[in-house]
């Protein structure tokens, strides 16, 4: 979104095609953000929607690229219109079909708690605010169609494929979590209170599905709750040994925020290393241990269930002489890392690393460029990262690529007669 708000400014026409049925990536599911505890709506929803308003970016959500071909000087793009069996040019986004069908769904937007229609908007600060119909879950009652003010449900509508072209590309297609269940010895597949990171947010964030800290187990409010760090990340048995850069700072966050919902409850962190390492991350830290949050420097080998069904972890006190001891909690979250969400090799002959992150081969001098020119590479598509670094590299994309369409344009680099006015003065 910041990358496409960087080059509509600047006067490029910008195409953002996104998978899902709205903007807002992971950011909109959050509840507060490091460091500053703003609240991630707030600052996210006036984005999605200066992305939807502005004028010279048009929106393709619920779409994917398929294919991308070279021609010339420009990339034609192949793009799969998913159906979303609604009508978005007449639908209002009133949500009349969505209370009246029957089928409850869990809700994805919720990380699965709660829960959702068949047909909905898929969360209330969506852009665009449209409705959209899992058909695989249709029982084809009909209710939405007639109660719809609109008649905006068509369940005929297929899927269209269309055509974009453009001289450049920015791929920002984030990154996935590890799977919860990814370390077995974590029993997150069976132990139901054991959950992961944006489980967390979900129940801390003010439009979650509660609206307080439960345990999805059995609905109790949890006294004693225990993070587990690098769950996922720095951990050669996943093939994972890169650090996340966030899990230490959003488990912290949240050992506050939680602090303010559940005043009486005991928070520890397990860590191996704590990495606090962006500006103000350090004295965040500091005052969580102000505040009372316990840090224990051990190693989790493995997480059991005791007969009340409060998680037992095993761990290995480093800081203690390595004796190894088991600990009750009433929750246990997961700080889950952080994998590609999506290869691009197939569709934009663009390779990853090692890491499965999309590669770039100058790191250094060019940050943002792929090893093919005119594809641009933004966010946590190049690798974890937290917000703060993903808007600035969002800026730096954009640059790379306006300068990149105006070399295109002039068949070299863009030169300015500046007379004896400057345009930009760098101190
Ligand atoms: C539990 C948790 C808490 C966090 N808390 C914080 C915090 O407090 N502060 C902070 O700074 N950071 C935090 N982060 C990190 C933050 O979520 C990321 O830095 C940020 O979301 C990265 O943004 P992004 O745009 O790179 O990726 P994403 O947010 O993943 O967005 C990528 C977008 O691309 C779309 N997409 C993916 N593939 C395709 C495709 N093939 N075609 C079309 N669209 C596609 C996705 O649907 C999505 O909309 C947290 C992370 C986690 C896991
Ligand atoms: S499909 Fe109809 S009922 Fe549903 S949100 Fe749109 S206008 Fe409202
Ligand atoms: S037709 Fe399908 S989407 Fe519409 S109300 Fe019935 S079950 Fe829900």
């Amino acid at each position: 979104m910041q990358s496409a708000l960087d080059l509509a400014d600047q006067g490029y026409q910008v195409a953002l095609v996104e998978r899902e049925p709205s903007i807002g990536g992971k950011m909109i599911t959050l509840s507060k953000v490091f460091p500053t505890l703003d609240c991630c709506s707030c600052i996210t929803t006036p984005k999605m929607s200066a992305v939807a308003h502005h004028e010279n970016i048009r929106l393709y959500t619920y779409c994917q690229v398929q294919s991308v071909n070279e021609q010339e000087q420009h990339f034609k793009a192949i793009v799969l219109q998913k159906a979303r069996y609604i009508n978005v040019e007449t639908c209002t986004g009133c949500r009349q079909c969505e209370y009246a069908c029957p089928i409850n769904l869990p809700n994805p937007f919720d990380m699965n708690l709660g829960a959702t229609r068949t047909v909905r908007v898929p969360f209330s600060t969506a852009v665009p605010q449209k409705a959209v119909l899992d058909i695989e879950n249709c029982i084809f009652c009909g209710k939405c169609e007639r109660v719809c003010p609109a008649n905006a449900i068509d369940f005929t509508q297929e899927s269209e494929i269309f055509e974009i072209e453009a001289t450049a590309i920015v791929l920002a297609t984030g990154f996935e979590i590890t799977p919860r269940n990814a370390k077995k010895e974590y029993g997150a597949d069976h132990i139901h209170n054991v959950i992961d990171g944006l489980v967390m947010e979900r129940l801390l964030a003010p439009t979650g599905p509660y609206g307080r800290v439960i345990r999805p187990g059995d609905g109790k409010e949890p006294d004693s709750i225990a993070y587990v760090q690098c769950a996922g990340s720095r951990d050669e048995t996943l093939g994972v040994e890169y650090c996340s850069r966030v899990c230490c700072m959003y488990a912290i966050k949240q050992a506050m925020l939680i602090s303010g919902s559940l005043p009486l409850a005991d928070i520890t962190i397990y860590y191996i290393d704590i990495r606090c390492f962006g500006k103000g991350y350090e004295q965040f830290f500091q005052n969580a241990r102000a505040m009372g949050v316990e840090f224990i420097k051990g190693k989790v080998a493995s997480i059991h269930e005791d007969d009340d069904h409060n998680p037992v972890l095993r761990v290995e006190l480093v800081d203690e002489g390595s004796h190894v001891v088991e600990r009750t909690h009433d929750l246990v979250v997961l700080s889950v890392g952080m994998l590609p969400a999506y290869d691009p090799q197939a569709t934009y002959q663009v390779s990853t690393a090692e890491d499965g992150f999309v590669a770039i081969p100058a790191t250094n001098l060019s940050p943002c460029k792929t090893e093919r020119p005119g594809i641009f590479v933004t966010g946590t598509a190049a690798g974890p990262m937290d917000i703060v670094d993903s808007v600035v590299m969002a800026g730096a994309a954009a640059a790379e690529a306006a300068s990149y369409i105006e070399m295109s344009k002039n068949g070299q680099p863009l030169r300015v007669d500046l007379g004896k006015k400057w345009e930009a003065i760098h101190v």
